[in-house]
């Protein structure tokens, strides 16, 4: 058994500072094919109860950060539903099997989150897979580097706001009706709502967007007794870095360049979502709380 994160380690060490080889792969990628594979929590993440009996929706829940999370909440005692392309039925499955060794009940729903159909059907198979839902984690995201406004083409630029900012409105829009008081809803934003790195452009846009998206929904939603939070990660090891979502030349240096000298692993994420999704959080309202290596954010 690894080291689990309730045990005091140095963050410098508790994971590597990875060199990743230069690799590619097309979107949306296999994590089960990646060098090295995040790490998920799978021998390390120890639930304590915290979601006892909660159900939740989680996109993109197949790997990286939204796999993280979903294993996360399985241990912490949640029934899971999870949204994934396709293509990545692999890692959903290991998530599901994840899921399922919790204890706790799965619910896979491929599809395209660009579809705002799709994102309604997702809402209600979550209800009736589930029985019921009261968290909603908004994650999955398209992240794809062009250094030039120019060589940005109309179609990329509408897919990445249709996947980061369209779907997580299609989405939250269908599962308000289902959300009792005590129902918590998480969004995904990044770094780079503040931190703009030049050809991430079209995806900064949409994380700025999801943060403000966040903070005003966090104040219609809150005197119904639902609370509305972000996270923002930092640079983290996942598949999205090995499909052109970051320049492959610089992925042997990919997250060295915060204070903790290295990338996150996906690990690392899930607990903040935990805790904004328990009970445990309920002050904390419209709130983005950043898990990125020490980065200094407003
Ligand atoms: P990931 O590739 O493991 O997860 C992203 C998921 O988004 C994919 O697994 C896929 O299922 C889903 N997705 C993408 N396009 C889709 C579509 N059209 N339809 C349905 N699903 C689709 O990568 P990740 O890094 O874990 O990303 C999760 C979130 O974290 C994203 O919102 C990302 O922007 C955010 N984030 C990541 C980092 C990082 O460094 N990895 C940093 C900041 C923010
Ligand atoms: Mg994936």
């Amino acid at each position: 058994m690894a080291t689990d994160q309730y045990s005091l380690t140095d963050p410098r060490t508790r994971y590597p500072s990875i060199s990743p080889p230069i690799q590619q792969q097309p979107e949306p990628g296999i994590q089960a094919n990646m060098d090295p594979v995040p790490d998920l929590g799978e021998t390390s993440y120890r639930g304590s109860g915290r979601l006892t009996g909660r159900k939740a929706l989680i996109t993109g829940g197949d790997s990286g950060i939204g796999g993280a999370v979903a294993i996360a909440f399985a241990r912490e005692g949640a029934d899971v539903a999870i949204s994934y392309l396709p293509e990545e039925e692999q890692d959903a499955r290991h998530i599901v099997g994840l899921i399922k060794e919790a204890g706790r009940t799965a619910v896979a729903f491929p599809g395209d989150l660009k579809d705002k159909n799709y994102c309604r059907e997702l809402v209600e198979a979550a209800v009736t897979g589930l029985g019921g839902l009261d968290i909603v984690v908004s994650n999955a995201g398209k992240q794809v580097f062009v250094e030039k406004l120019e060589d940005i083409s109309d179609e990329q630029f509408e897919d990445t706001m249709r996947t980061n900012v369209f779907a997580m409105f299609w989405i939250i829009k269908a599962a308000v009706p289902h959300l009792k008081p005590g129902s918590t809803i998480i969004a995904t934003a990044s770094l780079e709502a503040y931190h703009q790195l030049p050809f991430l452009l079209d995806y900064a846009t949409t994380k700025g967007a999801i943060n403000n998206f966040s903070k005003a929904l966090a104040q219609q939603l809150a005197p119904r007794g639902i609370r509305v939070n972000a996270v923002a990660p930092g640079p983290t090891w996942t598949a999205l870095q090995v499909t052109q979502g970051y320049p492959p030349e610089k992925l042997p240096e990919y997250g060295k360049d915060n204070p903790l000298g290295r990338s996150g692993q996906p690990a690392e994420l899930a607990p903040a979502y935990v805790f904004l999704a328990s009970g445990e959080s309920s002050f904390v309202i419209g709130e983005t709380l950043n898990v990125n290596g020490g980065m200094p954010t407003p």
